[in-house]
């Protein structure tokens, strides 16, 4: 069941299949593969999901509530007005959500404000932290 929308529906969390496509930007940490699915069984109300790799099967937290991420994390938004789109060099880009592959790698799923070209963005923000 695809659920997920708040009764002002002013935010709406993206579509499972949309997720799963964007995740295919990414490398697997374990076997650098890009084939990913979500598992729904894990899918959590507060909107922390659950990625698995098709290949080997290594599972990753997939956070898609970017509006309480950037709620809680005041810097954030400053950042994503600095990331240049490598298309159309418009600065600033919206986050449309975030997979934690490893401890060290996070990766925002990003789109240009500009051209609306979707890409994604590593982020090391919390190996400073
Ligand atoms: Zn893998
Ligand atoms: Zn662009």
């Amino acid at each position: 069941m695809n659920v997920i929308l708040c009764a002002g529906g002013h935010y709406m969390l993206p579509a499972v299949q949309e997720v799963e496509r964007r995740l295919g930007e990414a490398k697997c940490a374990i076997c650098k593969q890009s084939s990913f699915g979500i598992d729904q069984r894990f899918m959590q109300a507060d909107g922390e999901w659950r990625g698995v790799c098709k290949k080997c099967f290594y599972s990753f937290p997939v956070y898609t509530d970017m509006e309480f991420y950037l709620r809680t994390q005041p810097d954030i938004p400053y950042r994503l007005r600095e990331i240049s789109c490598t298309a159309c060099k418009h600065r600033g880009v919206s986050l449309d959500f975030r997979a934690t592959m490893s401890v060290r790698e996070s990766i925002y799923f990003v789109t240009c404000g500009g051209c609306k070209r979707q890409f994604t963005e590593k982020s090391s923000l919390e190996a400073f932290e």
